[in-house]
């Protein structure tokens, strides 16, 4: 046993210590100096992690809201003057429905946007911590 761990004795993947621990996700070794806290990984994960967020760029709300906001406004006049036009309930109905859409869906956006968002964000991360990545050879 004893000549097996000197056969195979790996260095930290950083400093090239001696290496007690490994990265739980590449499976890295790594010195006590360099082993990720719990719920992190090595440097190298770290930054695939980080490339994986950059890759997914987060909406801007706001502007979402806004458009929405816009969009729904718009179709609400539009919908008035065609029910004024034809002096059609009906379309009357629709219009004030677009008028509601567009005052409450603004507040809405903005608010449950980001929670959507952080939400997303905190399950991509379980997704990360929980990825196991071989090495290259
Ligand atoms: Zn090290
Ligand atoms: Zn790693």
């Amino acid at each position: 046993m004893a000549f097996r761990d000197n056969a195979y004795n790996p260095v930290c993947r950083v400093c090239e210590r001696v290496a007690d621990q490994v990265c739980p996700r590449c499976n890295g070794p790594l010195c006590s100096d360099h082993a990720p806290a719990p719920n992190q990984r090595c440097d190298d994960c770290e930054r695939d992690y980080l490339a994986l967020v950059n890759e997914d760029r987060s909406l801007d709300w706001s502007e979402v809201a806004m458009r929405w906001g816009v969009g729904s406004m718009c179709a609400a006049f539009w919908v008035l003057g065609y029910a004024c036009l034809t002096k059609s309930h009906v379309f009357l109905a629709l219009s004030l429905l677009a008028l509601l859409s567009a005052l409450g869906g603004y507040p809405l956006i903005r608010c449950l946007g980001p929670v959507v968002e952080r939400l997303h964000s905190s399950h991509r991360r379980q997704l990360f911590l929980r990825e196991r990545k071989l090495l290259p050879p």
